[in-house]
C-alpha cells in the first residue's frame, strides 16, 4: 500500500525561500528535488548497496512506461526526438505547448494522467505536429483523437473494465474471461496463497490465453536482465539475511515463479535490522482495473535513526498510553504491542514511485504473509520534509491562518507536529482498543473505514498534546500540539474542500473522517468560524478545552467501534462527515485557486558518482544535486533506456 500526501501537508508552509526546492513547474504539477541527508556518512559498503540497488532503480523506468500504454515508448521516442532536434524558436506558441505536454508525459510515465488516468490533450496544433513529424502515423492519432483510448483505468461498473481502459496488461481479452482464468486458479481452501497473475500480462492469441510472464528470457527481459545484474552486483555489498534477500529476487527475476516472490517478501519482511533497505518489483496492482497485475517500482533508501528514535519511543510506551486513554476501561486494551514503523531516508525513486512519489510505504501486500510474517511501514521523511520546504511562503497562510500566533506556531512546530501527528496515528491509534466480546469489527460497514480513520487521528490528536510528550522529549513545548490542533481543524472545516468538486459531497475516508471531527468539536464550541474582511477563518478559542473534547470523542468513536453501533457510527459521518456548506466551498476554492498553488508534485532524484581509486576499486560514492527535470529526463531515456 501507499500513502499519499494529503493536502493538510500544505499547512506547514513556512515564510522563507521555497524556490530552491522547486526545480520545474507546468499545468497542474511541481517537480521539487529532494536532499539525502546522512548518506555521506554511511560507511562505503553501505554506501555502494545504495549505489548499485539505485542502478537497479533507474533500469525498470521503462517497463512502467509500456505497463501504462502499449504505445507510451514509442511516442516518448517521437516526442523526444522532436524536442531534442527541434531547430524552430523554441518561444512559439506551439512548440511552448508542445513542451508542456512532453513534461507532463514524462511526469505521468505515458500520456494518461497519473492521477485522474485522463488522457493528455494536447494544445498544439495538428498542422504545427505534422510539420515537425511527418512519418508520425497512427501516434500522431492516438495522441490527437481523444475517442482513442481515453482513460488508463476505468473503474466505471457496468463496461467492461479491460476493453476501456488502456492499460497493458491484457491483451485481446475481455473482463470475464480474465476473471474466469484466474479463478480457476485459486484454490479456496490454500491458506497461503501465491499472488497469480501479479507478474504477468495475460493475452489470448488464436483463441487460446495464455501468461507471458516478466522475467529474464521472458517479456521485459532487456530491463530485467539490467536490474539482475545490478542487484548481483549490489548483493556483493550486503550482509547475512540481506544478501540472502537480494539473491531470492535475482532469482525471482530469473525464473518468474511467484513461489520464489513469497520467499523473497518473508525474507525481506523479517529483515529488520539492515540500515539500508529496498522495494525493488512488481508490487502495487492500482494500475489494473481488476487489481492482479502489478506495476513495477522501487524506493532505496536507509533508517533515519533519529527520526526512527522517535517512533520508537511512542512504540515503548505503547502501554502506558493505552491505560491512560479517555476510552473506557473495557474497551482499551489489557496488553497492546506497538507496531514497529521506521522513519526512513529515500535516496533514490524508481519506476511507478518516480517522479510523482509516495511518502509512506506498507509491504509486503500479500494478506497471509502479513498475517503470518508482519509487514513494514515507513514514513519517507525528506519527502514530506521537501514539499514543506518547497510550500514555504506560497501565500497559503497568510490566505487561511487569521491569527498571528497561531501562525508563528505552524511556522516553528508544524513540520514536527504533522510527522508526530502521523507517528502517533500509525503506531498507536489503529492497534488501540478492543471489541466487546462478539463483535467482529466490520459492523460499521461502508462507514468502517471513516471511523476507522477517525479513532486513530482522535488518538494522535488527544496525545500529542499530553504532558507526557515533553516528559517523554518528543516535543519541547506543548506549543506543537497547538500548531497541529489550528491545522487539522482548519483542514477539516474549509481548506481540504480544495480538494473537492463543486456540487461534490465528501467522499474519501481520511477526508470524512477530518470533517467529522472537526465538525463535531465545532459544534460543541471547541473551534470558531469568524468572519473578518469579507473572509472566513477558523480559530480555536481555547486549546485545552479542545483537546477535553477531543478525549470525549475519542471515547465515544472507540466505543461505537467497540460495540458495533451501527447506526451512531453512521449518524457521526453522515451528519458531520459528508455534507458540504456549499458557500463555504465556493469561497474555499476560490482563495485557493487564486493563490495558483500546484495541485501535484513530483520529484528529481539525485545522482550518485562511484569514485574509483588507482587501481580501479571503488573509493566513495559521492551524491550530486542539481540537475535539471528536462536533462534528467533525457539522461533516464539515453543512459538507462531498455525496452
Ligand atoms: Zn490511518
Amino acid at each position: 500500500m501507499k500513502i499519499i500526501l494529503a493536502i493538510a501537508m500544505l499547512l506547514c508552509a513556512l515564510p522563507a525561500d521555497a524556490q530552491s526546492w522547486i526545480v520545474d513547474r507546468f499545468d497542474d504539477v511541481k517537480v521539487l528535488r529532494y536532499e539525502v541527508d546522512g548518506f555521506e556518512e554511511l560507511p562505503l559498503e553501505e554506501k555502494l548497496l545504495v549505489y548499485y540497488l539505485s542502478e537497479a532503480a533507474v533500469y525498470g523506468r521503462d517497463i512502467v512506461w509500456d505497463q501504462n500504454f502499449r504505445h507510451n515508448l514509442a511516442i516518448r521516442n517521437l516526442l523526444e526526438g522532436i524536442y531534442f532536434s527541434y531547430t524552430g524558436d523554441r518561444s512559439d506558441a506551439d512548440f511552448v505547448a508542445f513542451e508542456t505536454y512532453l513534461k507532463k508525459v514524462w511526469f505521468a510515465n505515458g500520456i494518461h494522467h497519473h492521477y485522474s488516468m485522463a488522457k493528455f490533450v494536447p494544445k498544439f496544433s495538428e498542422t504545427w505536429f505534422d510539420g515537425v513529424a511527418p512519418a508520425a502515423g497512427h501516434l500522431k492519432e492516438i495522441i490527437f483523437n481523444p475517442e482513442l483510448y481515453p482513460m488508463r483505468v476505468n473503474q466505471a461498473a457496468g463496461e467492461d473494465l479491460l476493453a476501456t481502459s488502456a492499460m497493458n496488461y491484457y491483451e485481446g481479452v475481455t473482463q470475464a474471461e480474465a476473471e474466469s482464468f484466474y479463478a480457476a486458479m485459486v484454490d479456496p481452501s490454500d491458506k497461503t496463497p501465491m499472488s497469480y497473475g501479479l507478474n504477468s500480462k495475460l493475452v489470448k492469441e488464436n483463441g487460446k490465453l495464455s501468461e507471458q510472464v516478466w522475467r529474464v528470457g521472458g517479456m521485459y527481459d532487456r530491463a530485467l536482465f539490467r536490474i539482475v545484474d545490478c542487484l548481483e552486483k549490489a548483493a556483493k555489498y550486503a550482509r547475512g539475511d540481506q544478501k540472502r534477500t537480494i539473491e531470492l529476487l535475482v532469482e525471482y527475476y530469473k525464473s518468474g515463479d511467484l513461489h520464489t516472490f513469497d520467499r523473497f517478501n518473508i525474507a525481506w519482511v523479517e529483515d529488520t535490522a539492515s540500515r539500508v533497505d529496498f522495494v525493488n518489483g512488481f508490487t502495487e496492482t492500482y494500475g489494473d482495473p481488476l487489481g492482479r497485475k502489478a506495476s513495477w517500482e522501487s524506493v532505496v533508501n536507509f533508517k533515519d535513526l533519529n527520526a526512527t528514535r522517535r517512533s520508537e519511543i511512542i512504540s515503548d510506551n505503547a502501554q502506558w498510553f493505552e491505560d491512560n486513554s479517555p476510552v473506557a476501561p473495557q474497551f482499551r486494551k489489557p496488553v497492546v504491542k506497538g507496531v514497529s514503523a521506521k522513519v526512513i531516508t529515500a535516496a533514490m525513486l524508481g519506476g511507478d514511485c518516480y517522479p510523482a512519489t509516495p511518502i509512506g510505504i506498507n509491504l509486503p501486500n500479500a494478506d497471509w504473509i502479513r498475517r503470518d510474517h508482519g509487514s513494514k511501514s515507513v514514513t519517507i521523511e525528506n519527502i514530506t520534509y521537501a514539499y514543506d520546504q518547497a510550500a514555504k511562503g506560497n501565500g497559503f497562510q497568510e490566505e487561511f491562518v487569521l491569527r498571528n500566533e497561531d501562525r508563528e506556531r505552524m511556522t516553528r512546530w508544524g513540520s514536527l507536529g504533522g510527522n508526530l501527528h502521523t507517528d502517533l496515528h500509525e503506531c498507536l491509534g489503529h492497534g488501540s482498543g478492543r471489541l466487546a466480546p462478539g463483535v467482529k469489527g466490520d459492523e460499521m460497514k461502508q462507514y468502517g473505514s471513516a471511523i476507522e480513520e477517525a479513532r486513530a487521528d482522535l488518538f494522535a490528536l488527544y496525545y500529542i498534546a499530553d504532558p507526557k510528550m515533553v516528559e517523554l522529549g518528543l516535543i519541547p513545548t506543548l506549543d506543537v500540539a497547538w500548531a497541529e490542533y489550528a491545522s487539522y481543524m482548519m483542514n477539516g472545516l474549509m481548506t481540504q474542500m480544495a480538494r473537492i468538486e463543486v456540487g461534490a459531497n465528501i467522499e474519501e475516508s481520511h477526508m470524512r473522517n477530518r470533517a467529522a471531527v472537526a465538525n463535531w468539536c465545532y459544534e460543541r464550541g471547541g473551534v470558531e468560524i469568524v468572519q473578518q474582511g469579507g473572509k472566513r477563518y477558523v480559530v480555536v478559542p481555547d486549546f485545552e478545552k479542545l483537546r477535553e473534547l477531543v478525549g470525549e470523542l475519542l471515547g465515544e468513536v472507540q466505543r461505537i467501534k467497540s460495540t458495533g453501533d451501527f447506526e451512531a457510527g453512521k449518524n457521526f459521518i453522515e451528519n458531520y462527515g459528508v455534507k458540504v456548506d456549499r458557500e463555504l466551498h465556493a469561497e474555499v476554492l476560490e482563495r485557493y485557486n487564486s493563490l495558483g498553488l500546484a495541485p501535484y508534485s513530483g520529484f528529481v532524484n539525485p545522482r550518485y558518482e562511484l569514485v574509483l581509486d588507482r587501481n580501479g576499486s571503488p573509493e566513495d560514492v559521492v551524491v550530486v544535486y542539481g540537475e535539471s527535470y528536462v536533462d534528467q529526463m533525457k539522461r533516464y531515456g539515453s543512459d538507462y533506456g531498455t525496452l
